[in-house]
Parts: structure tokens; C-alpha cells; sequence
């Protein structure tokens, strides 16, 4: 199949927020990484608001977003897009891996799904077992009028090569992912027609030019899927770069729950943005800890070398705090 979408001149990165609260710690850690990657490289940066689920669809919390990134410091060049404006899109690539024979429907209810298999710990995943791979064209018909399926992928059998993906990781190296074993045949839409994450990010990546993808290390596993969606659909595959997480003395997530490390928080308490970016800078071993930077002042700083040093978690603890909320908590 053609190659679509702009040629790669230059690092062209993204910011791909989920407008689902207020950005958190994490977040700004992501996006902070990303807008540092493409401006040291003197690329492009797009700005692609993630709201396809209808739950994300409030634009006033996809405003606050873009307001949090203005103050941050952190500016884009292309943008905003709205996956819930590129639903088409997502449709006709959904048609052609359907014409190909690669989709098949599914009937599985979610709590068929989970008596089945756990989920892995980090993002969700779980091992789908195949249930509905086989169903006959009378049995897909007569359970559509009980229930409107999901639509699934099938991924190669676990021995056949074209179903182990490798690549290599700005941070985390070199890796390797076998689909059939990982996650099995997995979601292009779900059942209530909305598409699913894989299927959007890599369309839109490939159509708007994305040739470096910079996120949280919660979505390291996600990048197999992607690249062999790309290889599908026929899309450069752009490289990855995965993130440390910012996680709490527990080694717990810090989520989005935790609203007094949201920027809402945050900004409410006086916090300079210069802070918080000086601090996420810090830990990423990009400067000494306790100063004030903002990110047009961390360009010249900025190495994936550096990032790949340190891959470990970053523990948001008191010290932390205390460096970054000098006044009582
Ligand atoms: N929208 C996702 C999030 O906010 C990020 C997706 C991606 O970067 O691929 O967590």
C-alpha cells in the first residue's frame, strides 16, 4: 500500500493530551519532554487533543488544557485537532483493514472479557483469547441483533514472524513484543462505535506527519500494536520515545485522582510555572535540582542520552514536594 502523509523533514513531534481533567505532574512531565525533543532538534510540534471518547468531549476541560500549556511556557505549531472532528478518517482506515479481511466482529461483553483473562498491571491490556475469531456468518447475524459488536484486529499467530514487532526506544532501548502473546487480536472500535486509541493515534500520527511519538512509559507495550497498524494501513513508522512515570513513595501512579499535584492545584497555591518546569527538569537530569527554569531556558540542556540514563520512576516524595511547594502544604 502507498505511503501517506508528509515526508519526514525534520523531527516532527506531538503533544497528544486526553482532555479527561486537569493535567497532572505526570502529564507535564510528558509534554515538557516532548516540546524539549522538537525544539532542541528545531522541528515542528503538532497539538492533537485526544477526546474520542464522549467522557473527553467537554470542551471548556480541552481549553484549561490548552491554557495550562500556554502558561507552562510550552508552545505548538500546528493545532489544535480534535479526534472527535476525524471520525471519517478513522472509518476509512477501519474499511480498508476490513476489505483486507484483517477485522473481525466481536460480542464479547466486558465482563466476559475480564472472567477470562486479568488484565496487565500497566495499562490495561489484557490477552484476548480469540472467542469470536471463528464465529460463522449465521452466528455473527444472529448475535447483531442481540448486541452491536466491537470490531477487532487479528493480530499473526505466535509463530509467524510478521506478528513479532521489534523496535528501538529513545529511552528504553531495544524491544521486543510478540502480538499473539501480548495482546491477541485487540480493538479498532469499540462497541459503542467510538475507535479505539490504537486505531486513532496511528492515523493521525501518520497523517499529520508524526515521525517521533514522546509519551508516558505507561504506553511503552501500546507501541507493537502501533507499528504493525502503521505496516498495515502503510504509514512511516515514526520513532518512540517512552518516559519515566511520576509516581508516589508507594510506587503507586500519580493519577489524576490526586488533584493537589493538578495544575488546577498548583497554579490556585501561587506556584511559578518556572518551578514546576525546573523541577520536571531536575529529574529528568537535566539540571541541578531547586532551580527555576522555564523551558525555552532548558533547550540547550535537553538529551535523550540523559533521559535514557534514568529510566527508573521518579518518586514524587516530601523532598520533592518540599522543593517544589515551598510554602506549608
Ligand atoms: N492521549 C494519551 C494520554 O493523554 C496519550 C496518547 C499518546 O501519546 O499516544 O495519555
Amino acid at each position: 500500500m502507498p505511503t501517506i502523509g508528509p515526508g519526514p523533514t525534520g523531527v516532527r513531534g506531538r503533544f497528544a493530551p486526553t482532555p479527561s481533567g486537569r493535567m497532572h505532574l505526570g502529564n507535564v512531565f510528558s509534554a515538557l519532554m516532548a516540546w524539549l525533543s522538537v525544539r532542541s532538534a528545531g522541528g515542528t510540534l503538532v497539538l492533537r487533543i485526544e477526546d474520542l471518547d464522549p467522557r473527553a468531549q467537554d470542551r471548556t476541560v480541552a481549553a484549561r488544557l490548552v491554557d495550562d500549556l500556554v502558561w507552562l511556557g510550552l508552545d505548538w505549531d500546528e493545532g489544535p485537532f480534535f479526534q472527535s472532528e476525524r471520525g471519517e478518517l478513522y472509518d476509512s482506515a477501519i474499511a480498508r483493514l476490513t476489505a483486507a479481511n484483517l477485522t473481525y466482529p466481536c460480542f464479547c461483553t466486558r465482563s466476559e472479557l475480564h472472567a477470562a483473562t486479568a488484565p496487565h498491571a500497566s495499562d490495561g491490556t489484557y490477552l484476548y483469547q480469540g472467542t469470536c475469531r471463528n464465529l460463522s456468518a449465521a452466528e455473527v447475524t444472529r448475535r447483531s441483533k442481540r448486541r452491536a459488536p466491537a470490531t477487532r484486529l487479528r493480530v499473526p499467530l505466535a509463530k509467524d514472524p510478521a506478528g513479532t514487532i521489534t523496535w528501538s526506544d529513545l529511552v528504553f532501548g531495544p524491544q521486543r513484543e510478540v502480538l499473539a502473546r501480548e495482546c491477541g487480536d485487540f480493538l479498532v472500535r469499540r462497541s459503542d462505535g467510538v475507535t479505539a486509541y490504537q486505531l486513532a493515534v496511528v492515523v493521525d500520527d501518520a497523517l499529520m506527519g508524526v515521525n517521533q511519538v514522546v509519551r508516558g512509559r505507561d504506553l511503552l507495550e501500546s507501541s507493537a500494536r502501533q507499528i504493525y497498524l502503521a505496516r498495515l494501513l502503510g504509514f512511516n513508522e515514526p520513532c518512540y520515545a517512552h518516559v519515566p512515570l511520576l509516581v508516589a513513595p508507594d510506587e503507586r501512579r500519580l493519577s489524576k485522582r490526586e488533584r493537589d499535584l493538578d495544575l488546577g492545584s498548583l497554579r490556585a497555591r501561587g506556584i511559578r510555572a518556572e518551578r514546576v518546569t525546573g523541577e520536571l527538569a531536575a529529574a529528568a537530569g537535566l539540571v541541578d535540582r531547586g532551580c527555576e527554569a522555564a523551558p525555552s531556558e532548558l533547550v540547550g540542556s535537553f538529551s535523550w542520552d540523559k533521559l535514557a540514563a534514568q529510566r527508573g520512576n521518579i518518586v514524587v516524595d516530601e523532598r520533592f514536594l518540599h522543593r517544589l511547594l515551598p510554602l506549608p502544604r
